[in-house]
This record gives structure tokens, C-alpha cells and sequence, in this order.
């Protein structure tokens, strides 16, 4: 066996006997090792916790608390309960062994032991550790490279919003969602007021910053985790407000308006007024399945089409009657 886990690692031996620890000593430390002795169950707890060895290698018959009692209180302790425990004793039934297993140690070994096999257990031990720890660190990766893709997958780059995918997704789950519970959907289509002619005068920059202010304080508005705030288009948002009736759609996009209003971002080329504002259609139904999606969108376009050519800066309810 390729021997070098144990150069440089930390290695605790707690045994109340004398020349069995001397022994060990010397020769684990002559391998490469930090030796860490002692010589009851108490002060080897003490120093795993301080020093945080790599591997632990326990007598089992010793004063005060035995080797299994100290196993047992070094796997409770959360910072020393991840250390291997190898199990050193003259007891060589198969009971003592598997009760050295139950305690939470990794390996025994029966007492008078061969340098050279404590030496190829540690090593084995200290390379599954070693194993456990990469795979960790791989998965911990793995966890954070998924959540950044989940991001880019549900999240507007610009804004930090929900994006369009997202939205369309989501929309047509909680439509369904309606359909099948008989209960009212609400969505709310709104369009920055003259965004070109924003453009326009204050750059691209400047409409990027514009878009974002207004993403964030749009998404604060909706309190409920199942409302949904999207960016739509390029200047365009989404809200989906499931289980919402019309007067509670008006209320949300009223206020979805003002916070829009209260950012006082200037629009020196706005024909409505001298700040940022927001034109907003609604649509709301409870839905059957003689109803479709699509069409729900559109009527809620036509609103916001409505409020546009109502002079902007207003919220309107979808009617054929203009
Ligand atoms: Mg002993």
C-alpha cells in the first residue's frame, strides 16, 4: 500500500498505558505524523476538540470513563464527531469488537498489535476520509453551480426579477391551477410611459438603471409568495395574482403605480408628467376550460392598450365599451 496520508496529518492515541503510547509515539511520528497522546478518556476529549485531529486511535479498558464512553462523547461533540475512531484493545471477542463498532469507531484492532497493520489502518481510514471530505466539497460546489443555473433559468439578468420563461410557466400552472379550484386569476400587463424617448435622452445606461429600479420596487408590492412579478418584455412587466378578485387586482396595480410614481425618477421628455410612470392593464377571471390562456393575455394587453390611449399614466380594466 502507497503509504503518505499520514505525513503531515494529526494523530491522537489515548491509552492509559504507558508504553503503549510510547511506542506509537515513536513510531507514527518517525511515518510523518504529529503524535498527540494521553492517557485517559477525559483529557483526549479535551484535546481532539482543541486540536482536531485527523484520526483517533482508542484504548478501550481504561480509569474513570472507558474507551467506549469516550467514543460515544467524541460523536456527540458536533466538532469531533466527523473524526475516525480506530478501536486498540486486548479484548478480542467479537462482542467487544461490535460494541466498539455501535459506539461510533471505525476499525479494531485486538491488542498485542503489529506497527505496521495500525499503520495500514490508518492509512485507509484517513483516505476514506480524505475521499468524504473532496466528495463534499464537490457536492457543496455541485449545490452552488445548480443554484446560479436555476437563477439563470428563472431569473431576469438585468433586473434579478423573474424573466419571461418563468413567467409563462408559471402562468399557465396557476391557470390551470384555477381552472381545475374555480377560483379567480388576476394578471396586470404594465408598460413604462415613453421608455424610448427616456432612452433616448438619458442612454441605454440609463434606461438599463430605470428598468431595475423599477423591477425592484414592483416586486416588493405583491406580499403573498404565490404573486409573481416578471419582466415581460423590454419594458413591459407581468404580475400574476392567483386567487385574486378584480378589486384586489385594482388595489395591487394601483399601488404598483405609485411605487413606480414615488421612485420620482426624472422624464424630462414624458408628455404626462415629469417623472417615470407606468401605463397598466388588468384581467381577471375564473377560468373554465372554455376559457384559454392565450386569450387571457391578450385581453389583458388590451387594457393596458386602453390605458395608453387614455392619456397613460392610469390603470384600466379591460372594456368594450371605451
Ligand atoms: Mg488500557
Amino acid at each position: 500500500m502507497a503509504i503518505n496520508y499520514i505525513q503531515n496529518s494529526t494523530v491522537l492515541v489515548i491509552d492509559d498505558n504507558h508504553t503503549n503510547l510510547a511506542v506509537l509515539y515513536d513510531y507514527l511520528n518517525n511515518m510523518g505524523a504529529e503524535v498527540l497522546v494521553k492517557k485517559d478518556g477525559e483529557s483526549g476529549i479535551e484535546i481532539a476538540i482543541r486540536k482536531q485531529p485527523d484520526i483517533i486511535i482508542l484504548d478501550v479498558l481504561m480509569p474513570n470513563i472507558d474507551g467506549y464512553e469516550t467514543c460515544r462523547r467524541l460523536k456527540l461533540e458536533s466538532t469531533t464527531k466527523a473524526i475516525p475512531v480506530i478501536f486498540a484493545s486486548a479484548l478480542m471477542e467479537t462482542a467487544d469488537k461490535l460494541k466498539g463498532f455501535e459506539m461510533g469507531g471505525v476499525d479494531y484492532i485486538t491488542k498485542p498489535f503489529q506497527l505496521e497493520e495500525v499503520l495500514a489502518r490508518i492509512e485507509v481510514h484517513l483516505s476514506i476520509t480524505r475521499l468524504q471530505q473532496q466528495l463534499q466539497l464537490a457536492n457543496q460546489a455541485l449545490e452552488i453551480a445548480n443554484q446560479k443555473l436555476y437563477k439563470q433559468t428563472v431569473l431576469d439578468g438585468l433586473t434579478q426579477i423573474s424573466n419571461r420563461r418563468h413567467f409563462d410557466h408559471y402562468l399557465a400552472q396557476e391557470w390551470q391551477r384555477a381552472v381545475r379550484e374555480q377560483q379567480s386569476i388576476a394578471l396586470l400587463l404594465c408598460d413604462i410611459d415613453f421608455f424610448k424617448q427616456y432612452n433616448d435622452t438619458y442612454g441605454h445606461q440609463g434606461g438599463d438603471d430605470c428598468l431595475k429600479q423599477i423591477a425592484q420596487v414592483m416586486d416588493n408590492v405583491p406580499k403573498r409568495p404565490m404573486d409573481l412579478v416578471a419582466r415581460y418584455g423590454g419594458e413591459e412587466f407581468g404580475v400574476i395574482l392567483p386567487n385574486t378578485n378584480i378589486n384586489g387586482a385594482i388595489r395591487i396595480s394601483e399601488q404598483v403605480c405609485q411605487v413606480v410614481r414615488d421612485l420620482n425618477i426624472l422624464h424630462e421628455k414624458s408628455s404626462v408628467a415629469s417623472y417615470v410612470t407606468l401605463s397598466l392593464g388588468i384581467n381577471c377571471i375564473i377560468p373554465t376550460t372554455e376559457h384559454n390562456v392565450t386569450e387571457f393575455i391578450e385581453i389583458a394587453d388590451k387594457a393596458l392598450y386602453q390605458a395608453k390611449n387614455q392619456g397613460r399614466n392610469k390603470v384600466c380594466v379591460f372594456s368594450e365599451i371605451i
